[in-house]
């Protein structure tokens, strides 16, 4: 029952970071914001893909996903940070946050499930090992993004 809720919460977690990449990807603005926005855009349906992989096994565990998008934002462990500010540089810091929220999520649900569940530590590495992607692309953007501002 805690590994179903801690699952539910990092598929609240992955529809709310699928969104915000999403809205992210639209109204992003200043330099490299077509590299970025094309990244944030692919991360988006990677976030879509995890919640596809975390409501399959779920529902193989006898749970049932977040019935309703409002259980989103009761049940997550990372929030949703609205990109009220569109300029790149804090985009990429909202994104970069929420992939370290995620990290330190998938790797709590780790080391529960390392003796006793072979097939949900499998999934959970394959999503961690995307998040800890997702940081490092968003870190080289944001390092691009200091290297062009100071050149000019
Ligand atoms: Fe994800
Ligand atoms: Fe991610
Ligand atoms: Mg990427």
């Amino acid at each position: 029952d805690e590994l179903l809720s801690m699952l539910n919460q990092a598929f609240a977690d992955e529809w709310l970071a699928y969104y915000q990449y999403w809205l992210g990807a639209k109204i992003v603005k200043g330099p490299m914001k077509d590299a970025v926005a094309a990244e944030l855009l692919l991360h988006a349906g990677e976030e879509l893909a995890h919640a596809d992989m975390l409501a399959l096994r779920i529902i193989q565990l006898g749970g049932t996903p977040p019935i309703s998008p409002e259980e989103w934002l009761k049940v997550t462990h990372c929030g949703y940070e609205a990109p009220t500010d569109p300029f790149v540089k804090k985009i990429l810091a909202q994104n970069i946050a929420g992939e370290q929220c995620a990290i330190d999520v998938y790797q709590r649900l780790m080391q529960i499930v390392k003796d006793a569940d072979p097939v949900t530590y499998n999934i959970i590495l394959t999503i961690l090992q995307q998040e800890v992607e997702h940081e490092e692309d968003l870190q080289a953007l944001d390092e691009d993004i200091d290297l062009l501002m100071m050149r000019n």
